[in-house]
């Protein structure tokens, strides 16, 4: 049996390197940038006003309360070429353009109007001073141009797209999303819904890794069941390779006599077999498969009982393909978990991977309990887990002892 660091690591050094593309900004949401973002432009392009008020002289509102001449208005969208002299003052809403002349805004708040007096000239009364720059955002004092504003590595996640479109950013340079193609393999599996005849059974792996992998950023091409036929298998693996990254198959991968995947990717690709010292989703297998232009494509062979196909994807498949996505962070999030109550098991040279719903308490410290069905098809207990814990081989856990978890949800 492999241990499961050794067999991560052997897919994560055999996967092909990420693929650079330059794409517009539109279609940039989650991607990894593969490059810097210089900023086109400065922002903010101009000194404007953060709040609604009057754009002063900060030295006329010393001894407040004073009353100035309003001059003019200025809205956000506009702008005035009246400038803030001697004991006037200009009205001004949020974002339009400081006015010559002033150096502060005086928030309306601390303002009267005072109205327009019999020779036509309006006045405002100021209750509050001000210093020179209050209520003041200036040019140039979120980015220049010409600053790095995002290194390689950034994701583009909703806020950052939002700064790249302040600043002009139309097309960035990222990693390509993997995409990647996924089927699923047994003669026993229905998925059209139709009534259930002796021996067969419900397919349900397809919609996982489906989520699964739209969830680590990859796009899916879904070959749906594939029945358990060479011929077919082989046509349909040589058609998707020329338009896929990957390819992941679940079911097919153990001893079984119709284990077909196994029997056709022996033949057509370059194949590990492997044993992976954990239970469950012991049986993986990795490979590559070349198609006609000569690349290597990589192909996940996932066991096909539910929970270790999910478990073998969490744990092999989705490092590798974020890796290729260009992620840095290629594992979900690791940390130490306390059990709050006893985990037996027995020696049996594997690592157990049991699922736990989990929560951080009021220690700070994230606490587990193993869900109460720990079965290869017991789906329903393992769906909504929060985290699995990586149980050592031995004799288990005492309550209060920590342990290695991952969660599945971050
Ligand atoms: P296999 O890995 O093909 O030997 O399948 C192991 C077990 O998982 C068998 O009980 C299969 O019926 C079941 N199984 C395989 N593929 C799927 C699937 N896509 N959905 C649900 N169960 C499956
Ligand atoms: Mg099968």
């Amino acid at each position: 049996m492999t241990p499961l660091a050794e067999a991560q690591r052997f897919v994560l050094d055999a996967v092909p390197a990420p693929t650079v593309v330059t794409i517009d900004r539109s279609e940039s949401t989650w991607a990894v940038l593969a490059e810097p973002v210089v900023a086109p432009e400065t922002g903010p392009p101009f000194d404007n006003s953060a709040l609604d008020g009057y754009a002063v002289r900060a030295i006329d509102t010393v001894g407040t309360p004073v009353d100035l001449v309003v001059t003019g208005e200025v809205a956000a969208g506009a702008s005035t070429d009246v400038p803030v002299t001697e004991g006037t003052c200009v009205r001004i809403m949020t974002g339009a353009p400081m006015p010559p002349g002033a150096d502060a805004i005086v928030m309306v708040e601390r303002s009267e109007r005072l109205g327009v007096d019999g020779d036509g000239i309006e006045r405002a009364r100021l209750t509050g001073p001000v210093d020179v720059g209050t209520g003041v955002r200036s040019a140039g004092d979120d980015v220049h141009v010409g600053d790095e504003l995002f290194p390689a590595g950034v994701i583009v996640t909703p806020p950052v797209e939002a700064m790249l479109a302040s600043v002009n950013a139309q097309q960035v340079t990222v990693f390509q999303r993997p995409t990647v193609a996924v089927l699923s393999t047994g003669d026993e599996l229905i998925s059209d819904g139709s009534p259930l005849q002796p021996g067969q059974i419900r397919e349900s792996n397809l919609s996982m890794l489906r989520g699964m992998l739209l969830e680590a950023r990859c796009d899916v091409i879904d070959l749906g069941v594939i029945r358990d036929n060479e011929a077919e298998l082989e046509r349909v693996l040589f058609d998707v390779a020329d338009q896929c990254d990957a390819i992941v198959s679940s079911g097919g991968v153990s001893m079984g006599d119709y284990d077909i995947v196994k029997a056709v990717l022996g033949r057509i690709a370059d194949m590990t077999w492997m044993q992976i010292a954990i239970k469950p989703a012991k049986p993986f297998a990795f490979g590559t498969l070349t198609r006609t232009d000569g690349k290597a494509v990589p192909i996940f062979g996932l066991p096909g009982n539910p929970v270790s196909s999910l478990l073998s994807f969490e744990l092999l498949a989705r490092p590798a393909l974020r890796q290729m996505g260009g992620h840095a962070a290629v594992s979900r999030m690791a940390m130490r978990a306390v059990t709050d109550v006893d985990i037996e098991r027995r020696p049996d040279g594997k690592t157990h991977v049991m699922r736990c719903t989990g929560a951080f308490e009021s220690d700070g410290r994230y606490h587990v309990l193993p869900v109460s069905a720990q079965g290869s098809h017991q789906l329903a207990a393992t769906a909504t887990a929060d985290a699995v814990i990586l149980v050592s081989d031995g004799d288990g856990l005492r309550a209060g002892d920590e342990v290695d978890a991952l969660l599945l949800t971050g």
